[in-house]
């Protein structure tokens, strides 16, 4: 029996607790979807203001040099590079992640036309961000019409599925719905066996758990910057390319900035050397300047302790809703192993959508995938143990009271 005289001792014990004044959340909100769009570092209000104020008002056309506006991309990347295992000159934050990962997709497929042009298969996950889905179709349909999309329907199956046909696989470190962590050295162990490349899709795990992209021998990764790692809503995204590949690759939006010489003017392209190649043209400068505010919390943080406290919040969610709401059928859809559990929490339940508009008018923000997936973002940066506490009696009240109930809380918004 968990009590909430334990969750204040873990609150006291607990060695991340002094982030939570760093992010500036509005009062009585307990705040669990940080996985979709992350808190509002407090550093980011004055920051907003000198971009506008200073660089943008002042100094105007100055700033490109002055302010180091044209080399953000770059310098963001390297930043955010000990967040993610990757080396200086690797990363680039640029463009959504939907336009990353058309890019890395291209120049993944071009090299191994190359390498293994008997190799035709692009393999995903069903369950994968639709997105990232819909770009490989598009690609498909456009540049890649001998190539087929194969998808599986289990994390098991890669075993089986990936083989002498796979050219690419494209995978979510973290699953958008069900937390599901896949195991980064072993997948790329396979693959490689198998002469595939891998991309993956950091978006649930940048900024929730180490990442060693180089250490376990990745290929490509792509990755929003706006959830876990709190850059702003709509903010630029990272692309990361093993520095082996970069020289053998290119990529098809072969826009200006990516080129080796952007103020030569020059009629033809030609791309430029280092992972600038995989730029494309001018950014939006206010949103990618407060990448930075986020990515400055989590390099005073130690990942590791985030993971340990990610993986302890996430446990106790887990084993107080079972305490505490035992009879109203929810079905935990979140791996138990930590071995393979990213971020979130996950419970499958009829009345998903309303339990969690009923949540949210109760300052618990959380929200709802389809079908019925009620989703739980934990970030430890500003979350305490006692946070969880709370969540979960608010919802044993919803569901208690039958709360959901109401016309209300039934009917779906644009964004659920
Ligand atoms: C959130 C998310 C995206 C979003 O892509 P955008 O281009 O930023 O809209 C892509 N992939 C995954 C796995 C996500 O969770």
């Amino acid at each position: 029996m968990i009590t909430l005289q334990q969750c204040e001792q873990w609150d006291q014990a607990d060695e991340l607790a002094g982030f939570k004044a760093r992010f500036d959340l509005p009062p009585n909100t307990i705040y669990l979807d940080g996985n979709s769009l992350g808190a509002m570092p407090r550093h980011a209000m004055e920051r907003a203001q000198q971009v506008i104020a200073q660089e943008w008002r002042t100094d105007l056309i100055n700033s490109w040099n002055k302010a180091g506006w044209w080399t953000l991309p770059v310098r963001l990347g390297d930043q955010m590079s000990s967040l993610i295992g990757a080396g200086q000159g690797e990363t680039i934050v640029s463009d959504s992640t939907s336009a990353n990962l058309f890019k890395v997709l291209a120049a993944a497929v071009n090299l191994q036309k190359e390498r293994h042009p008997q190799k035709k298969v692009i393999l995903a996950e069903r369950d994968s961000f639709p997105t990232d889905l819909y770009i490989i179709e598009g690609f498909n349909a456009f540049f890649g019409k001998d190539y087929r999309l194969e998808l599986i329907d289990e994390p098991a199956d890669l075993k089986t599925a990936i083989n002498d046909e796979t050219a690419v696989v494209v995978l979510s470190h973290v699953n958008y719905r069900t937390g599901y962590l896949h195991d980064m050295q072993a997948t790329n162990r396979l693959a490689h066996e198998h002469h595939a490349l891998v991309i993956w899709d950091l978006c649930h795990s940048a900024g929730a758990l180490p990442i060693e992209l180089k250490a376990s021998g990745s290929d490509f990764a792509i990755g929003c910057t706006y959830k876990y790692l709190n850059a702003g809503p709509g903010a630029p995204a990272l692309l990361w390319v093993n520095p082996e590949l970069l020289d053998k690759i290119s990529q098809p939006l072969s826009g200006w900035w990516g080129h080796k010489h952007p103020f030569a003017m020059s009629p033809s392209y030609e791309a430029a050397s280092g992972i600038e190649r995989f730029l494309c043209g001018t950014q939006p400068i206010v949103s990618l300047s407060l990448v930075a505010c986020g990515v400055d919390v989590f390099l005073q943080t130690d990942l590791q302790a985030v993971r340990r406290k990610s993986l302890a919040l996430t446990d106790l969610f887990i084993r107080l809703v079972e305490q505490e709401c035992a009879e109203f059928g929810l079905r935990l859809i979140t791996p138990r192993d930590h071995h393979f559990r990213g971020s979130h929490v996950s419970f499958a339940h009829e009345q998903g959508y309303a339990v969690v508009q009923a949540l949210i008018a109760r300052g618990v923000i959380g929200d709802y995938r389809e079908p019925e997936v009620m989703r739980f973002g934990i970030t430890p940066l500003y979350l305490s143990f006692v946070d969880i506490w709370q969540a979960v009696q608010h919802l044993k009240a919803v569901l208690t009271d039958r709360e959901w109930d109401k016309p209300a809380y039934k009917t779906r918004s644009k964004v659920t």
